[in-house]
């Protein structure tokens, strides 16, 4: 499914000037969920106010002390590496306007996807949205009709239900995922007995950590 979602109308050159707060940007495999195995280029962006107890990525969640880059210099990375899209990830990335950012790649002929709890408001011209929805923040209402993937990370039954609640809202087609949380072990044979009776859900595993990819 592609998404446009504009909130206003300012020139490209006007984008390239803006600037986010950045926690590391680097090309890679993407190790998770519907798009498992493809070279892609991530670009994490500070600042969280989910607080998910499990996160794995803590250090982004403040947004000072994290180096701000420019849109026009985060597109020419991601051009020079060759990367057919580019994964916007946090941190929560909504808590930032990604117009201007998604518009600029998008200029330069690359896709923008994106991984979001859906806690703070839509902005961003977007190829591909997964959500990744976390009981600690829900989602906003408005994501729901524009997502593509549905990503739920399970520790225990609760995150089943959780799954289910969400996916009800999302819309026909959407790709259904149960990802098991990393260090939580118990969570596969869960998943595992789910999918089997459930099969409309597939599993996402965390191949990066298996093949040790950044
Ligand atoms: S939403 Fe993502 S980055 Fe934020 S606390 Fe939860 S897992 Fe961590």
């Amino acid at each position: 499914m592609s998404n446009l979602i504009e909130t206003h109308s300012d020139s490209i050159t006007d984008y390239l000037s803006v600037e986010y707060p950045i926690v590391e940007h680097f090309y890679t495999i993407q190790g998770e969920g519907a798009h498992t195995g493809r070279a892609s280029y991530f670009i994490r962006t500070a600042g969280c106010d989910v607080n998910c107890w499990w996160c794995d990525v803590k250090e982004s969640w403040e947004e000072e002390g994290h180096p701000l880059m420019k849109v026009g210099e985060l597109v020419e990375l991601v051009k020079e590496s060759g990367a057919p899209f580019a994964v916007i990830t946090g941190g929560e990335p909504l808590l930032h306007d990604l117009l201007p950012l998604t518009v600029a790649l998008k200029e330069a002929g690359i896709k923008t996807h994106i991984e979001t709890s859906g806690s703070s408001p839509l902005t961003g011209h977007l190829d591909w949205i997964t959500l990744s929805p976390k009981r600690f923040k829900e989602p906003t209402d408005e994501i729901f009709d524009y997502v593509d993937e549905l990503k739920v990370v399970v520790l225990t039954n609760k995150d089943l239900q959780w799954a289910e609640k969400n996916a009800a809202r999302c819309p026909e087609g959407t790709q259904l995922l149960l990802q098991p949380e990393w260090d939580t072990p118990k969570s596969i044979p869960l998943i595992v007995d789910y999918v089997k009776e459930n099969p409309q859900w597939g599993i996402s595993l965390q191949t990066h950590k298996f093949l040790k990819v950044p």
